[in-house]
C-alpha cells in the first residue's frame, strides 16, 4: 500500500480521456481489514496460472493486466491505496489517491459496520475530489461468505449505493466470489461513459 506520495501515479491533465488501449486506473478504497489486499492478490495472482508476463507488478501496490469483458479487451492498472494513517485517522496520500483513479472500488466488510460507515465517508471525500457524477464507483460489500457475522444487510448496501449514486456488489475474496465481476462492472461503466461521449 502507498506509504509516500512519490509512488503515486500521475493523472493526465483532464483525467477524462479513455482511449481503447489505455489502461484504466482502478483504485481500491476502504478501511483496514476489509479485503483490499485480498482483492489485489486475486487480481495479481490470476496471472500465475497464465503467461507470467500477463500481470506487471510494480512494487506491491500496482498491478496491470488485460481482461476480456463482453468480448472486448480492457487493460486495468490496479492501485491498492495507502494504509498509512496519521494519528487523526486521515490518510497521508488521500488527496493523491482521490485524484488518481479513473474508477473506484469502494470496499467495506459486511461483518464490520464501522467499515461500512468508513466507506460512506470515503464516498463523500471522493465526491469532493471528483465532482463529476460519472466517475465509476462500485460499492463492494466484501466477506459475504461470513454469513453468521454479518453486520450490514444487503438492503443497507443497496440503499447506500442508491444514495451515493453508484453500483453495488457483494463479494467474497476468500471464496473468489464476484471479485472479477466487480472488475468487469468497472470496465462496463467506463465503456458506457466512453460510448455516451462518442455518441
Ligand atoms: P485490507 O486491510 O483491506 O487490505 O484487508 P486484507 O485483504 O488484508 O484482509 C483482512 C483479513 O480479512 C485477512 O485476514 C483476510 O484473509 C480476510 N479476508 C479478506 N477478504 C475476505 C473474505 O471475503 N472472506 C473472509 N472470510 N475473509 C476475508
Amino acid at each position: 500500500s502507498w506509504s509516500s506520495s512519490d509512488s503515486v501515479i500521475s493523472t493526465d491533465s483532464t483525467g477524462e480521456t479513455l482511449g481503447p488501449g489505455k489502461p484504466l486506473r482502478v483504485l481500491l478504497l476502504g478501511g483496514s481489514d476489509v479485503g483490499k489486499t485480498a482483492f489485489a492478490s486475486i487480481f495479481a495472482g490470476a496471472a500465475d496460472s497464465m503467461e507470467s508476463d500477463d500481470c506487471q507488478i510494480y512494487g506491491d501496490e500496482v498491478c496491470e493486466r488485460t481482461i476480456e469483458v463482453d468480448g472486448e479487451e480492457a487493460t486495468i492498472t490496479l492501485l491498492d491505496t495507502w494504509t498509512t494513517e496519521e494519528d487523526d485517522g486521515r490518510c497521508v496520500a488521500e488527496d493523491q489517491c482521490m485524484q488518481t483513479g479513473d474508477a473506484y472500488l469502494l470496499l467495506y466488510s459486511i461483518t464490520d459496520r464501522a467499515s461500512f460507515l468508513r466507506a460512506s465517508e470515503l464516498r463523500i471525500t471522493l465526491r469532493c475530489h471528483r465532482p463529476a457524477r460519472h466517475t465509476p464507483i462500485i460499492l463492494v460489500g466484501n466477506k459475504c461468505d461470513l454469513v453468521r457475522c454479518r453486520e450490514v444487510s444487503v438492503s443497507e448496501g443497496l440503499a447506500c449505493a442508491a444514495v451515493f449514486d453508484c453500483k453495488f456488489i457483494e463479494t467474497s475474496a476468500a471464496m473468489q466470489h464476484n471479485v472479477w465481476e466487480a472488475f468487469r462492472g468497472i470496465v462496463r461503466q467506463l465503456r458506457l461513459r466512453r460510448d455516451s461521449k462518442e455518441a
